[in-house]
């Protein structure tokens, strides 16, 4: 058993502390907002009135949180409170930038630490089947491997520091580009005479195959378990979706590389969001790309 402090309880962390609870570890848990705080009591999780309280005594300390900007104000709090020897893991999707301030301020302090972000969204949070891209040193990772372990279906070692946030963020602009060339796709299809379950057939055993067609096809229908099926009820809101397009760009101008489609993405996703659709799914994208929405 580790005793284990999780700060940021909200629709990720609460599932995700439940299920170290659930391997038998303690976990001592904080948040701002008093529902979830309720919510992680009921999982079994120990709640603490402030961070500083949910840290003391912590092996290991793990953060979900929105931004980096919180991450790196919670490490600037609790980090000079810790004891020798803690880990200290951040699960949340940040920028690369904040990522490494935070690997930093543990540094300096003497304290491995490994920037984890995750992919599997609340239903991989709720099954304990995420994917884990880990950053950190080879001995940082041995030490928080096991840790993740009761909450992963998946955990790679990316590289140093950072590299999990550099995963996370190159993988999702895959996944928004290709969201959008699917979705384009069906509209097309639409209307030359073509039925979504017709090209959902053929794509998805040829070349156009990929996750966004194959298990979070934008029409209802071909994958029963789609968003497309329930209006669009997120499954990975929009919101969400740009927010790692963004942080995409930022990784992409700070290194001078051209993401020309990255850019795109980027774009249609903030229209899409500021058309008051920020709390959709992602693939809802279709319904502004066939002129759904205005
Ligand atoms: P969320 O908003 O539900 O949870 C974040 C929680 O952090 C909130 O409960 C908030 O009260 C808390 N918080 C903020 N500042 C705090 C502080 N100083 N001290 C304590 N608690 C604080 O968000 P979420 O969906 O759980 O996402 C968390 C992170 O995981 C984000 O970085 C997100 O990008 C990433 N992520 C989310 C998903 C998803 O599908 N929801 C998937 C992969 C990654």
């Amino acid at each position: 058993m580790t005793t284990i402090a999780f700060i940021g309880l909200g629709n990720m962390g609460n599932p995700m502390a439940a299920n170290l609870v659930k391997a038998g570890h303690s976990v001592q848990g904080f948040d701002l907002m008093p529902d979830n705080l309720a919510t992680a009591r009921d999982n079994g999780v120990t709640v603490m009135a402030n961070a500083g309280a949910a840290v003391r005594d912590a092996e290991v300390v793990i953060t979900m949180l929105p931004a980096g900007k919180h991450v790196v104000s919670v490490y600037e709090d609790i980090v000079p409170q810790l004891g020798d020897g803690t880990l200290l893991i951040d699960s949340s999707t940040i920028d690369i930038e904040s990522a490494r301030k935070a690997h930093g301020i543990a540094a300096r302090r003497g304290l491995l630490s490994v920037d984890a972000p995750v992919s599997g969204g609340t239903g991989g949070a709720v099954a304990g089947t995420l994917t884990f891209m880990a950053g950190g040193s080879a001995e940082a990772f041995a030490k928080a491997e096991p840790v993740l372990k009761p909450m992963a279906g998946r955990i790679v070692h990316c590289g140093d520091a950072g590299t999990g946030q550099a995963a996370k963020i190159c993988n999702n602009m895959i996944l928004g580009i290709s969201m959008i060339g699917v979705a384009e796709a069906f509209v097309l299809a639409e209307k030359i005479g073509l039925t979504h379950q017709a090209l959902f057939d053929v794509a998805s055993t040829s070349s156009g195959q990929c996750w966004s067609l194959t298990t979070y096809c934008p029409v209802p229908g071909p994958v029963p378990t789609s968003p497309a099926n329930r209006d669009y009820k997120p499954g990975f809101a929009a919101a969400l979706m740009l927010k790692d397009l963004k942080l995409a760009q930022e990784a992409a101008q700070s290194s001078g590389v051209a993401t020309p489609l990255g850019a795109q993405a980027a774009q249609l996703y903030a229209l899409f969001s500021g058309l008051g659709h920020a709390g959709d799914d992602f693939s809802g994208i279709i319904r502004m790309l066939r002129g759904d929405v205005a």
